[in-house]
């Protein structure tokens, strides 16, 4: 039987953070599934991601400007690649018993993608998962957190061998980086507060409005007049 597509059945850390700004926004992207355009930030990003992953993998040989704040952080990671202790941009997908499972499975409930995970399997009992970040530094630190605590709980849960994920985010504009370590037992409370609130997002039928004006400002269903309770 085809299921009617009335609620948003997977959730990521990023639909997670726009069903909580603005549930009818959520609803325009995810259930109605309307396209929104690109931007030049967002073409800049893709570019600067793949240019991370290139690096990693050897296919550049020189460091590209846009990553040279972490040349010497870039040249590890890469020599760790060498070694098989490098995976990049991985697609972990979970169940809502957080075990893992394929990216378009049916029992699919969340999806993290990880630009890169570093792991010395057999060597070390800790990883690290690594996020690289473009555009803006301050003002997203709280959010950027709470995407280390969703990492950091699959990440644990998927190799349950750890005894701490390091979680980095790597600001690669402005030669930061924002560092959180998980044990099994700090990450506990974390991860339950992160599943509430996708549990909220994944069973809610009702997707009301939440006009905002920074919101609203930004936002293409408000501009294209398709919601109607914009703050214009
Ligand atoms: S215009 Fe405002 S209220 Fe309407 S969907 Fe966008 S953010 Fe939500």
């Amino acid at each position: 039987m085809v299921r009617e597509k009335i609620m948003i059945y997977q959730w990521s850390y990023s639909r997670l953070g726009c069903y909580e700004r603005c549930p009818k926004q959520a609803e325009f992207k995810f259930i109605k599934k309307i396209k929104e355009p690109g931007s030049a930030a967002m073409d800049r990003g893709k570019n600067i991601h793949q240019l991370c992953e290139d690096y990693i993998r050897g296919n550049i040989d020189n460091i590209p400007k846009e990553l040279s704040e972490f040349e010497e952080a870039f040249d590890s990671l890469k020599e760790l690649y060498l070694y098989g202790h490098v995976i990049c941009e991985s697609d972990w997908a979970i169940t809502k018993e957080w075990e893992k499972t394929g990216w378009f499975a049916e029992d699919t409930w969340g999806r993290a993608k990880v630009d890169a995970f570093v792991y010395e399997e057999g060597i070390s009992n800790e990883a690290r998962v690594i996020d690289f970040k473009t555009g803006r530094y301050q003002g997203n630190q709280e959010a950027h957190r709470e995407q280390c605590e969703f990492y950091g709980s699959v990440a644990l849960k998927r190799y349950p061998e750890l005894e701490s994920i390091v979680t980095e985010m790597w600001y690669l504009d402005h030669g930061k980086i924002d560092r959180y370590i998980y044990t099994p037992a700090s990450i506990k409370v974390k991860q339950e507060r992160i599943h509430a609130r996708a549990m909220a997002m994944t069973t809610a039928t009702e997707f009301p409005a939440k006009p905002s004006r920074f919101g609203c400002k930004w936002c293409h269903f408000g501009k294209e007049n398709m919601c109607t309770e914009a703050i214009q």
